[in-house]
């Protein structure tokens, strides 16, 4: 509330605290949180993608004792099929880039929690979801720190199934006020 500012196209700049300086305490408090949520879940594996979401799912991991691995949106060359790739169209920048994943580092023996710092349309999601699927991993749940409630990527991941948490959900958003989903 005192930190976020909302800028033009429905963006919330949070970069204060989640993703270009980080709040080290608050991200410590997130951690747990996910832990406490999927400690039941059998997760072996963090998945995430750079850059945001690289703290959140070390913050977590250390709770877990599991490895982190990130998709990354460089372009990585798939000259021998060592990676499994998908196509996502970004929130923040409007253009489709394509993440890439080693496929040394996901297989069908993975239970994953998938981490990311906002979940909007879930454009996102979907690509680490898809990486997942090709991977043949089980997704054991999903955590986001900040849904926009008022796009449906959050709806429809619920929809389908998947255990999403989300730590803070914004359901209105102007530029002086936000309201925030009781959970
Ligand atoms: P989606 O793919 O769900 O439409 O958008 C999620 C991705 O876009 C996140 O990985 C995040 O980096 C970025 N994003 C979406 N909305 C916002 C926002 O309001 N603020 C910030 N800082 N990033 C956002």
């Amino acid at each position: 509330m005192q930190e976020g500012q909302v800028r033009p196209g429905n963006v919330l700049k949070v970069d204060c605290f989640l993703n270009h300086q980080l709040d080290v305490d608050l991200l410590d408090k997130v951690g747990e949180e996910f832990y406490r949520i999927f400690k039941d879940d059998g997760i072996n594996k963090i998945l995430t993608i750079e850059a945001s979401g690289i703290a959140i799912a070390c913050m977590t991991a250390r709770h877990f004792n599991v490895p982190v691995v990130f998709a990354k949106k460089a372009k990585s060359k798939n000259i021998d099929g060592e990676v499994y790739t998908s196509t996502v169209h970004s929130y923040t920048y409007g253009r489709d880039y394509d993440i890439t994943l080693s496929k040394k580092f996901l297989s069908p023996s993975d239970k994953v929690l998938i981490l990311d710092d906002f979940l909007a349309n879930g454009k996102a999601m979907k690509g680490l979801l898809d990486v997942c699927a090709q991977a043949g991993a089980t997704v054991g749940g999903i955590g986001i720190c900040i849904e926009k409630g008022f796009q449906p990527g959050g709806a429809e991941l619920r929809a389908a199934g998947y255990k999403l948490a989300s730590l803070a959900i914004v359901d209105t958003m102007t530029d002086d006020q936000l309201t925030f989903r009781e959970q």
